[in-house]
């Protein structure tokens, strides 16, 4: 590998980013309060890195589209074909070898790749997996996460499934009216996208294969309440992975440049409220709406379920499902809860990670020394 086509695909690789970056980034709660980006230097030029969150600590990924050239006219993409833009395109080798590289230099630990939609949902898959066969043979054992076209044929989303760490399509929106009202091309909503996330979810379930994700554009002409339910059926019926947000951003020179951007605080009470549907036992009909459908925006999500049922438990009798719905208690301080017990007072159960200042107004210590519930200060 030559330093000359390092520099000339490094820019390439950076300019790629960069849309991707402007376009849309996937938020997750550490998103919003730091950035998830930084610059690698190399060569003549920077690439963006992106730091994806997983359970094993933050992930330093090589994210990137295969090709920025589009056939769809979405209302409220930079990418719409209508839109003048210069527009790139990697070949699958130029792509891998970069991939590689960056790899073998421990620079990243993965690749997410997305697309474009050129025409032929198997066409604009098939270059991206050209890419990833190309990165598997190579050694490549890195993660591999695949945004797929929808309509890629079944033969595709196999293969995907056996070379990818995660696959997904992105479902955009919470119904067909709204997808067919924004996304302007020959997909049709039911048979392209939820089918094909239904069969996508089957096969991963039978073969345990990747893991499937997907996406939804918040904050055009929707509600809350019905983005969950579709979340909440995500998560349920088809097993997802992760359902992520893109905060709705306006985009000069489109349809909907003058639509107010979706407010950060929204895209964190949505993920909240699918963390709670997803890790927390809740049901959509456990969380609180106003009168509109929304979340309310000054009150975290679980804090208002617990006021509303008006949670008050003994810390020593509840179950590990009662314990998840205290405010300040999450899977694991729960788990130690159980393995501790029984629990005497304020300073054992801060050592085994409860955070006492939210949970204290919904539990209480019975039989023990010191009891919380009789403080009344706790209840207030
Ligand atoms: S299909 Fe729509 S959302 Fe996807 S890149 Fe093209 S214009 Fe953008």
């Amino acid at each position: 590998m030559g330093p000359g086509w390092q520099s000339g695909q490094m820019r390439q690789a950076r300019d790629l980013l960069f849309l991707w970056n402007a376009w849309v980034q996937i938020p997750t709660l550490a998103c919003m309060r730091r950035a998830k980006w930084h610059h690698l230097g190399h060569d003549r030029c920077t690439v963006p890195i992106y730091e994806a969150s997983s359970p094993r600590g933050v992930v330093p990924l090589l994210k990137t589209l295969m090709s920025s050239y589009c056939t769809n006219d979405c209302k409220f993409c930079m990418f719409r074909s209508s839109r003048r833009i210069d527009r790139y395109r990697w070949e699958p080798e130029e792509l891998a070898k970069i991939a590689i590289h960056l790899w073998e230099m421990k620079k990243i630990k993965g690749l997410f790749l997305s697309s474009s939609f050129e025409g032929d949902p198997d066409e604009t898959v098939e270059r991206q997996l050209e890419t990833v066969r190309m990165l598997r043979r190579d050694g490549f054992t890195g993660y591999i996460h695949l945004r797929l076209m929808p309509g890629t044929g079944m033969e595709k989303i196999k293969e995907s499934m056996t070379l990818c760490d995660r696959i997904g399509i992105n479902i955009e929106f919470p119904n067909k009216e709204l997808y067919e009202e924004m996304k302007g091309g020959p997909i049709d909503f039911s048979q392209d996208v939820m089918k094909r996330m239904e069969q996508i979810s089957r096969i991963a379930r039978k073969e345990c294969q990747a893991d499937v994700d997907t996406q939804i554009v918040v904050g055009i002409e929707d509600y809350d309440d019905e983005i969950l339910k579709k979340t909440e059926w995500l998560y349920k019926k088809l097993n997802l992975a992760r359902v992520y947000y893109s905060g709705f951003e306006p985009i000069p020179d489109t349809p909907l440049e003058k639509h107010p951007p979706c407010p950060k605080l929204r895209e964190l009470r949505l993920y909240q409220t699918s963390f709670l549907l997803r890790d927390y036992g809740f049901k959509l009909d456990d969380m609180v709406f106003d009168g509109k459908g929304m979340l309310p925006l000054d009150e975290d999500p679980k804090f208002l379920a617990a006021k509303t049922a008006d949670l008050f438990l003994d810390i020593n009798e509840a179950s590990y499902l009662d314990l998840l719905r205290v405010p300040g208690i999450g899977p694991v301080s729960a788990r130690n809860i159980l393995e501790e017990r029984p629990l005497r007072d304020e300073k054992q159960l801060r050592s085994i990670g409860v955070n006492l200042k939210r949970a204290r107004p919904f539990i209480f210590l019975k039989g023990t020394q010191k009891t919380l519930a009789d403080e009344k200060v706790y209840r207030s």
